[in-house]
């Protein structure tokens, strides 16, 4: 922490949820929103309650879902110096349905919204040359024009000492192209620590074993592996063949979305306050599990006192 703030970079939304379970957005259903959204956001709005030291580089819209979003990023402690307002586009959204499953249908404005367009300028740069760690989400990764600012982030602050985090983000359906491919492999050398969910270490490596992927992981310079497992809870391996397990939280879930980033926010704060491994794990899994209990993927960040009483009240699953 003391060589400067934790930041990230990528897109912020309001989600918008339907009411109704189901599939589709037909026939005209009734929702619940604006919620401050953006797995960034969610990531850094936790991480601010942590650490206090954050900031964000992203791009939102001049309008009130912009504004609801730099309302909340503020009050709870990020620095939104490097928030960019374009004049034009409107800020980004996701429209959200559960199915019975489960599973979730999306509409998505990111791309061609404010969201969508994260590039450099003074107020950027000026937060990456006083950051000590990054954390970098996939999504990034296919974002046009945004890698460029993800490349010199990553340089800039592991030039001068700092870490990076990375969760990639990346579900098998993605498609991913030789670009893609060469981004994800270049940020892997850069990665201290890597979160990836479910079979997500898979997808990445190009394996079938988790083993496999953890070794091949570490050859090329990754620190630290945490797999997020949902309801199973969470399990970290080092370099050095340490694997530490955390059993997760006995919660009702209404809302599962931004848990992984909530999750990430607080693994990452905990430790650049220099906490224990074990408890920064047990401290992240009661962060994903405390956020899935709110509607609305933000509504649910926490800080260290309200973690530790949720700690100190909720039941394990055995
Ligand atoms: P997202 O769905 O937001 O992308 P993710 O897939 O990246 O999330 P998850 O593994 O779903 O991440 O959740 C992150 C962490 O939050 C888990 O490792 C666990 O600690 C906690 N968590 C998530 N869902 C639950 C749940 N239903 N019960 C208890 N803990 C949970
Ligand atoms: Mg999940």
């Amino acid at each position: 922490n003391e060589l400067g703030p934790t930041i990230t970079i990528g897109e912020i939304l309001v989600e918008i949820m339907a009411s109704e379970i189901g599939e589709g957005f037909a026939p005209p259903l009734t929702f619940k929103g604006p919620f401050p959204s953006g797995a960034p956001a969610i990531f850094i709005d936790q991480c601010a309650k942590i650490t206090k030291n954050t900031g964000i580089i992203a791009t939102i819209g001049q309008d009130a879902f912009g504004q609801l979003n730099i309302e909340r990023l503020e009050k709870d402690g990020v620095d939104i110096s490097a928030i960019s307002i374009d004049p034009y586009l409107p800020t980004g959204s996701a429209f959200i349905r559960y199915q019975e499953n489960g599973e979730r249908d999306f509409v998505f404005n990111i791309v061609a919204s404010a969201a969508g367009k994260i590039t450099r300028n003074d107020n950027t740069d000026a937060l990456i040359s006083r950051a000590g760690h990054i954390h970098i989400m996939g999504t990034l990764l296919a974002m046009p024009g945004a890698w460029d600012i993800v490349e010199y982030a990553v340089n800039t602050i592991k030039k001068r000492g700092g870490s990076v985090s990375f969760d990639p983000n990346i579900r098998k359906e993605l498609k991913s192209d030789a670009t893609f491919t060469h981004r994800l492999n270049y940020l892997l050398t850069q990665t201290d620590l890597l979160l990836p969910s479910g079979e997500e270490i898979l997808t990445i490596t190009d394996t079938t074993d988790i083993q496999v992927a953890i070794k091949k992981v570490f050859s090329v310079g990754v620190k630290e592996v945490v797999l997020k497992q949902g309801d199973k809870g969470a399990v970290s391996y080092d370099y050095y063949g340490n694997i530490t397990s955390c059993e997760a939280f006995e919660v009702k879930e209404i809302d599962p979305t931004g848990a992984g980033d909530c999750f990430g926010g607080a693994y990452v704060g905990c430790r650049r306050l220099d906490l224990p491994l074990e408890d920064s794990l047990l401290l992240a899994n009661a962060a994903g599990a405390r956020n899935v209990q709110f509607l609305g993927p933000m509504e649910g960040t926490a800080s260290l006192k309200e973690l530790q009483m949720f700690i100190k009240n909720t039941p394990r699953r055995i």
